[in-house]
């Protein structure tokens, strides 16, 4: 059988692939098998493109990565850092680019004066936008998979206001939302807190 080396240990068999700031499990990997995660710091990896399940699950305690989507078992955890949901924005804002410009989209001559703040009016128009409310439903939101969402209309309204759009802007406005949506987590964490208190002190 063919081997397949962690490129971080180099002793144990590795089936969790690295694209940019993404790593996915394949079917060989028994923890993470269908689940992809998002890295934080990229750097760490050393250039490796593929790892074993121990080392991603030396990552993920080091708190440089974090799964969020996966197709089996357990949901990923909802409380990232500003940093990682950032990360998931500017890599999927970055695909939809690529999507686009694959399908022959044209863009008209970027106009300097459309704002961050424009674009985001529009994307949260277009799409649920988590990083512009401040209500939840508890248990209903997954913002792991509305980032995904909310960065592939944040390209569109950009592209729509025909507002500059690069991987300087996408990171700037990944970043802003990183922050925005880290808050909400947060606030929702401490909103469940409140009510559970709440009821606490009632039963006595
Ligand atoms: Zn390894």
């Amino acid at each position: 059988m063919e081997e397949r080396p962690c490129g971080l240990c180099g002793d144990a068999d590795a089936w969790v692939y690295r694209t940019g700031p993404v790593l996915e499990g394949g079917y060989g990997s028994s923890a993470y098998d269908t689940t992809r995660l998002i890295l934080t710091d990229e750097a760490r990896l050393k250039g490796a493109d593929r790892l074993c399940d121990a080392c991603v699950a030396g990552l993920e305690r080091d708190g440089v990565t974090y799964a969020y989507v996966t197709v089996l078992g357990d949901a990923p955890t909802q409380a990232m850092p500003a940093a990682a949901y950032a990360a998931i924005f500017a890599h999927h804002a970055g695909i939809t680019l690529d999507t686009l410009q694959k399908h022959g989209v044209k863009r008209n001559r970027p106009q300097p004066e459309v704002t961050l703040d424009q674009i985001e009016a529009l994307r949260a128009d277009l799409e649920h936008d988590p990083s512009r409310t401040r209500s939840f439903r508890v248990g209903q939101v997954n913002f792991a998979t509305e980032t995904v969402r909310v960065a592939r209309a944040h390209v569109l309204a950009a592209i729509a206001l025909c507002a500059p759009l690069d991987d300087e802007t996408i990171e700037d406005a990944a970043r802003r939302y990183g922050e925005s949506v880290a808050g909400s987590v947060v606030l929702m964490d401490s909103m469940i807190d409140d009510l559970i208190d709440k009821n606490l002190t009632e039963d006595r």
